[in-house]
C-alpha cells in the first residue's frame, strides 16, 4: 500500500520490485501486478506463445496459461562468449522476441509472467462480475468492483462531482488553525503519502512485538527529493514538464468546475468563469504551478534521501505526544489526532509514543505551514486530491496524468487496456479477496512442498556456511544463527485471509469503492496501533509475481505467483529452477543478514547483535560491493548507486552462492545430464540468469536509477556471475576474461 512508502523501503524485494514495493504513486501502472498461473491448468504447447504474446498483447482473457520453461533456450544468444558478456549470452534474444508492449515502462520474464496471470485473473472477474445470487463473498467484492471499474461511461457521466467532498474541505478551509482538521478528514480517506504526510501504523522497530503510531513525510508530486535539486539540464526540463503539467490539471479541474453548475462555489479564491481555453485561467494556473513547485521544493529539502531511508536508525525516532508537538509547535497535532479519532471510529485517540519517522522533515513542514500563506496551501491541498484521484476520473483528466506520469517519465507509449486497469485495481485493493479465488484454482499442494523443500535445502546450507565464515567471531556466529533459525518462512498465501467485513462496494460508484476501500485499509492499519502484531499477515497479495523479507517479522514470503514457469518449473531437470527460484529463495534469506537486515535481530528487533570487530569487517566486505557496482553505468551518465543498491546486490550474491551450494548437495547422489548443449552446471547457471532477461525504456531506466534499490537487469547477473569461480568453471572462463575477477579482488560476505 502506498501510504507506507516509508515502510516499503524496509522490504527486501526479489525482482522488479520497483513495482510493489518502493515509493508511493498513485498512478495505476504502479501497482503491482497480480500474476501466478495455476500449474493444473497450465497448457503443454508453449514454446510458440513465450515469443509471441508480447507483440501482439492478447485481448481475451486466458483461461489456460502458458508454459515457458525455466531454461529457455531460445531467449539465448550463443555467438556471445559467457566469459564475456553472460547476460547477453543468457537472454540476448529476449528482448528481440519479446518487444516491450506499448502499455509498459520494461518488459521482463517476471512482467510478461504477471501480464499472463493478469489475463487469468480477467476471466476469473468477468465470471465473478456477473451479478448472480450464488456468489461467494469473495466473488461478490471483488467482481463488483471489477463492473465497477469496467464501467466507463459511468465514470464519465459522473465528472468531477466525485471530488466534491474533499475540494469542498479545502475551500471551505478559512484559517490556518482549521488544517489540522482538514488534513485528517482527507487522510481519512486517502490513498497515499501525497498530501504533506501520512499516518498510520508500523511494527515497532525496537519492539516488534506491537504495533506503534507512525508518522512519515510525503507530499512530493515527483518521484523523489533528488528531482527538485538536480541542475542537470534532464532534471531542468522534468521540473519544467511538471509545473506545466501540474498547471494543466489544475486548469482542467477549473473547467470541468465552472462547466458544470452543480460544483459552483467548490474553489475558494480566484475563481474564474472561464474554461481551459480562457488565458486568464492558464496564466492564473501557472502562477498555482509556481506556487506548489516553491512548497514541494521545501518540503524536498527537509526529506531524506533514498539511501537515508534504507537505514533503519535513521527513519526510528520515538517521541512523545508533547516532543512531536514541539517539532511543528504550530500544527495542532491533538486535534488532527482526534480528527483521525473520529473519522475511523475504532481508533483510539491519544498516541503516547510515536515514531515521527524523520524529525526533520516534521519540523520543517511546521515552518512551512507558518510561513506558507492559506490561500497558497489551498492551492497545494487542491492540487494533490486531484493528483492523486485523477485515474479515476473522466479520460480528460485520466489522460493528462498519463501523458506526464507514465508517458513522459516513465516512457510508456499508450495506457493500458481497460481490462486491465481494472484487474490491477482489484488485486491492489481487495487484494485477499481476489486471492482466494486465484490460489483456489492454481495452486496446489504439491507445488507448495516442492517450494517448501527447496526452501530448506537453501536454508540448512546458510547454517553451514555461517558456521564455517572465516571472518566472524563465535559470539556473533551464534547471534547469527539463531536469527536463521527465527526466520519464518510463508509459501503461497496467508494462513487467514482478511476479513474485509463492512467495506462497501457498489457496481455503479467506482470512485466510492475506491475511496471506501482506501478507507478500509486506513482504518485496518490504525486499528492496530497498541495492539499485539498479527505475525500471519502478508504484504504482497497471492498472485503477486514477486517475493520480499521483512526485518520486522523476520519472515520470508513467496506469494503463489512467483512460484510458477518459467520461474519454478517442475517438468525439466531441477538445476534451471534452483538456479531461478532457488537463487530468488537465497536472496530473501540474504536479505536477513544484508546492511539493513543485519541491523534486526532474532525477533525482529532493531538491536545491535554484532560484535564491533566483525561489524567492521562486514562493513569492509560489503564495500567491496559497494565499489563494483558504483562502477557500472544506468543509462547515459548516470552510474549505479553503489550505495543504494547494495542491499539488493549482497543478496543477489549471497543467494546465488545459497542457491548452487544447495543444489550440489540435493543432487549430490544423482547422475546429472546435459541438454540443449549446456552442462548442468551451465544449465543452473543460465537458469539464474533467466529470471532477469528483458528490456527496459530510456525513461524508466533514468527513474529507477534515481530510486530503485535494485541494479539494472544485466549488472544484476553479471554483478554477481564475475564473484562466483564456479561460474568461471562451468564455462571454462578464463583469467583476465570480463567475467574473471582476479581472485583477491572478488567480493565475498556470505
Ligand atoms: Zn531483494
Amino acid at each position: 500500500m502506498p501510504i507506507k512508502s516509508s515502510f516499503w523501503n524496509a522490504l527486501g524485494c526479489a525482482a522488479l520490485s520497483w513495482m510493489s514495493c518502493t515509493a508511493a504513486s498513485s498512478s495505476v501502472a504502479q501497482t503491482p501486478e497480480p500474476t501466478a498461473a495455476p500449474l493444473t491448468a497450465a497448457s503443454a504447447t508453449s514454446a510458440t506463445s513465450a515469443t509471441s504474446a508480447a507483440a501482439a498483447p492478447p485481448a481475451a482473457p486466458l483461461t489456460v496459461l502458458p508454459y515457458t520453461p525455466a531454461l529457455d533456450p531460445s531467449a539465448m544468444k550463443r555467438d556471445v562468449d559467457p566469459c564475456v558478456d553472460f547476460y547477453t549470452y543468457s537472454c540476448g534474444s529476449w528482448p528481440t522476441n519479446n518487444p516491450i508492449p506499448p502499455d509498459r515502462p520494461s518488459w521482463e520474464v517476471y512482467s510478461k509472467l504477471a501480464t499472463q496471470n493478469l489475463q487469468y485473473l480477467w476471466g476469473l472477474l468477468q465470471t465473478a462480475a456477473q451479478d448472480r445470487a450464488d456468489r461467494d463473498p469473495a466473488q461478490r467484492l471483488s467482481g463488483d468492483l471489477f463492473a465497477a471499474c469496467m464501467d466507463e461511461p459511468q465514470i464519465e457521466a459522473r465528472g468531477l462531482t466525485p471530488l466534491e467532498d474533499s475540494l469542498g474541505l479545502i475551500a471551505a478551509l478559512d484559517a490556518k488553525r482549521r488544517l489540522p482538521v482538514v488534513l485528517a478528514r482527507l487522510h481519512a480517506a486517502a490513498g497515499d503519502d501525497g498530501l504533506l504526510f501520512a499516518f498510520s501504523s508500523q511494527q515497532d522497530p525496537s519492539d516488534s512485538n506491537s504495533e506503534i503510531a507512525t508518522l512519515y513525510s510525503g507530499g512530493l508530486g515527483l518521484p523523489d527529493r533528488d528531482y527538485y535539486f538536480k541542475p542537470d539540464a534532464k532534471s531542468l526540463e522534468i521540473r519544467a514538464r511538471y509545473r506545466a503539467h501540474v498547471a494543466k490539471m489544475l486548469e482542467l479541474a477549473d473547467a470541468a468546475h465552472s462547466s458544470s453548475p452543480a460544483e459552483a462555489g467548490s474553489r475558494a479564491g480566484a475563481d474564474s468563469p472561464a474554461g481551459a481555453a480562457n488565458p486568464a485561467v492558464t496564466k492564473e494556473a501557472a502562477r498555482e504551478a509556481d506556487v506548489i513547485m516553491r512548497f514541494e521544493t521545501a518540503l524536498a529539502r527537509a526529506t531524506l534521501t533514498q539511501v537515508d531511508k534504507r537505514d533503519p536508525k535513521k527513519v526510528n525516532h520515538r517521541v512523545s505526544a508533547r516532543e512531536l508537538q514541539k517539532l511543528s509547535p504550530h500544527f495542532a497535532w491533538g486535534l488532527y489526532f482526534k480528527t483521525r479519532a473520529t473519522a475511523d471510529a475504532r481508533v483510539a485517540p491519544a498516541y503516547a509514543v510515536l515514531n515521527a519517522t524523520e524529525p526533520k522533515f516534521f519540523r520543517a513542514a511546521g515552518t512551512l505551514l507558518e510561513s506558507t500563506p492559506l490561500e497558497d496551501l489551498k492551492i497545494y491541498l487542491r492540487w494533490h486530491v486531484l493528483h492523486e484521484r485523477a485515474t479515476l476520473l473522466p479520460h480528460r483528466i485520466a489522460d493528462e496524468e498519463f501523458d506526464f506520469y507514465q508517458h513522459y517519465l516513465r516512457g510508456i507509449e499508450q495506457p493500458p487496456p481497460r481490462w486491465k486497469t481494472c484487474v490491477r485495481s482489484v488485486d491492489g485493493n481487495v487484494g485477499e479477496a481476489l486471492g482466494q479465488l486465484f490460489v483456489e484454482r492454481t495452486f496446489s499442494a504439491g507445488t507448495k512442498q516442492q517450494a517448501e523443500d527447496m526452501l530448506k535445502g537453501i536454508q540448512a546450507t546458510m547454517k553451514q556456511r555461517i558456521a564455517a565464515l572465516d571472518w566472524m567471531t563465535p559470539a556473533t556466529k551464534a547471534k547469527a544463527l539463531e536469527k536463521l533459525a527465527g526466520m519464518r518462512a510463508k509459501i503461497g498465501y496467508p494462513e487467514h485471509w482478511r476479513d474485509y467485513g463492512g467495506l462497501v462496494i457498489a457496481r455503479d460508484d467506482y470512485f466510492g469503492d475506491v475511496v471506501r476501500a482506501d478507507q478500509f485499509e486506513n482504518n485496518r492499519e490504525l486499528a492496530k496501533i497498541g495492539k499485539p502484531v498479527d505475525r500471519d499477515e502478508w504484504y504482497l497479495t497471492p498472485p503477486t509475481v514477486d517475493a520480499y523479507y521483512y526485518p520486522q517479522m523476520n519472515d520470508i514470503n513467496f506469494p503463489a505467483g512467483v512460484l510458477q514457469p518459467p520461474l519454478f518449473d517442475t517438468r525439466i531437470d531441477s538445476a534451471p529452477s534452483w538456479g531461478n527460484t532457488g537463487a530468488t529463495m537465497g536472496h530473501e534469506l540474504t536479505h536477513g543478514f544484508d546492511d539493513e537486515g543485519r541491523q534486526f535481530d532474532a525477533k525482529g528487533n532493531l538491536h545491535d547483535w554484532w560484535a564491533p570487530a566483525d561489524a567492521k569487517e562486514f562493513t569492509r566486505r560489503a564495500q567491496c560491493v559497494v565499489d563494483q557496482y558504483s562502477g557500472y553505468t544506468a543509462i547515459d551518465d548516470i552510474k549505479v548507486n553503489g550505495q543504494l543498491t547494495l542491499g539488493e546486490n549482497l543478496a543477489d550474491l549471497g543467494g546465488t552462492i545459497l542457491a548452487y551450494v544447495s543444489w550440489q548437495a540435493a543432487t549430490s547422489q544423482m547422475t546429472l545430464e546435459s541438454a540443449d548443449g549446456l552442462t548442468p552446471d551451465q544449465r543452473f547457471f543460465v537458469g539464474m540468469a533467466q529470471w532477469a532477461c528483458g528490456s527496459a525504456r530510456p525513461e524508466i531506466m533514468r527513474l529507477r536509477a534515481a530510486t530503485d534499490p535494485h541494479a539494472p537487469l544485466p549488472d544484476r547477473i553479471n554483478g554477481v556471475v564475475v564473484n562466483m569461480p564456479e561460474f568461471a568453471r562451468a564455462f571454462s572462463c578464463k583469467a583476465g576474461q570480463p567475467m574473471v575477477k582476479k581472485p583477491e579482488a572478488i567480493c565475498k560476505v556470505w
